[in-house]
């Protein structure tokens, strides 16, 4: 078996492959999920199904839409500005990584960014934590998982200010209090589904109050009033997403999925903590529990290592370029078995390089 450690696009259960896969064949009578219309009463239901999943696993409470939608993560940079801010107005940033920072560069199409704070001065290994939101921001921008550097955010600023939150690489991984954001987006390939749909949980009660022109498609209220079906919707992402939740709640839903989590991500802090080869590079206490990043002591080893993590069924396990080294994801769907694994490995290493 080998054990995925990549970064994504899309780890997912392999059972959800198996049905995923089944579907494409045969859906309905001998139709494959990707013929059929997406106007018809069976991929209405399952539409249906896939919000109302997301809606149970993340108690969305009431006066908030579900969305799924297409553009990835990267479209909402610019759609959140578009439908939320209008000229003369300004928006605070929290500058937590290369992903914050192209959001921050959509905004001035729409108004002004104010970063409130930046951890770029030591490679993003951190979440600033002494910064101020001034009131009169429209809203407040954050990232709560840095998916290149492995930092997570664990606590919300205290503020009035309306808070709209990245969620791509952590989302459905942890229990969240929905009513603390306005919104919510997430590219769906990490804990959700296949690269393709978007995730977007907002609030209706911010919307519509911008004096921004919008084209149909940026519109977030041409998409609630259309039932993310104002075009053709991504169906096969959608489908397998909706199949992934299934799987979610099946597992006992998000609670659930979050002990196992801390339980992985606690392994392996644990062992690249206690050997002598490995050093983590993020601040201990923004440790993400999804991306785990970490380097050796002698750099000169990290492509012997990488190799021996090869050799024996370790899978995407090299660092994103701009921290080198090693990230270890470990997403909703790795179990914990191929962290177990993993750590062996870094202890066999360590053994044979140890003097
Ligand atoms: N935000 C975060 C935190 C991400 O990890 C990513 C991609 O990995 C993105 C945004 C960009 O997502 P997309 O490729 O769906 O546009």
């Amino acid at each position: 078996m080998r054990h995925n450690f990549g970064a994504g696009p899309c780890i997912l259960p392999q059972e959800v492959f198996r049905q995923a896969s089944q579907a494409v064949l045969d859906f309905k009578d001998g139709l494959s999920i990707l013929e059929i219309s997406h106007r018809t009463p069976e991929f209405e239901a399952v539409l249906a199904e896939a919000v109302k999943l997301v809606k149970e696993l993340l108690n969305v409470p009431e006066g908030y839409s579900v969305l799924f939608l297409q553009g990835g993560a990267s479209l909402q940079f610019a759609m959140v500005p578009m439908n939320l801010l209008s000229e003369g107005q300004t928006a605070s940033y929290l500058e937590t990584g290369v992903w914050a920072n192209k959001a921050i560069k959509e905004v001035k199409n729409f108004g002004a960014a104010n970063v409130v704070a930046s951890s770029k001065d030591a490679n993003f290994n951190y979440i600033p934590k002494d910064y101020s939101i001034p009131a009169d921001s429209t809203y407040f921008h954050c990232t709560s998982n840095n998916t290149i550097y492995g930092t997570e955010m664990f606590s919300l600023p205290d503020t009035k200010v309306p808070v709209v939150c990245d969620m791509s690489s952590d989302i459905m991984s942890r229990v969240i209090d929905v009513s603390k954001y306005d919104l919510i987006y997430a590219g769906a390939q990490k804990n959700i589904g296949p690269a393709g749909s978007t995730l977007v949980i907002v609030k209706d009660e911010i919307l519509g109050k911008t004096t921004n022109k919008i084209p149909s498609m940026l519109d977030y209220k041409v998409h609630i009033e259309g039932g993310s079906m104002y075009n053709t919707p991504p169906v096969f992402a959608i489908y397998v997403a909706m199949l992934n939740l299934r799987w979610l709640k099946s597992k006992g839903g998000v609670a659930e999925i979050e002990k196992e989590n801390n339980a992985k991500a606690h392994a392996l802090y644990a062992e690249i903590d206690r050997n002598p080869l490995f050093k983590g590079t993020a601040a201990v206490e923004d440790r993400s529990r999804m991306n785990i990043c970490f380097v050796m002591e002698n750099p000169e080893l990290e492509k012997p290592f990488l190799k021996f993590a090869e050799e024996n069924d370790i899978e995407g396990l090299k660092g994103h370029r701009s921290v080198g080294g090693f990230r270890a994801s470990i997403y909703n769907a790795l179990p914990i078995t191929s962290v177990h694994r993993l750590v062996e490995l870094m202890q066999v290493f360590a053994e044979k390089h140890q003097k």
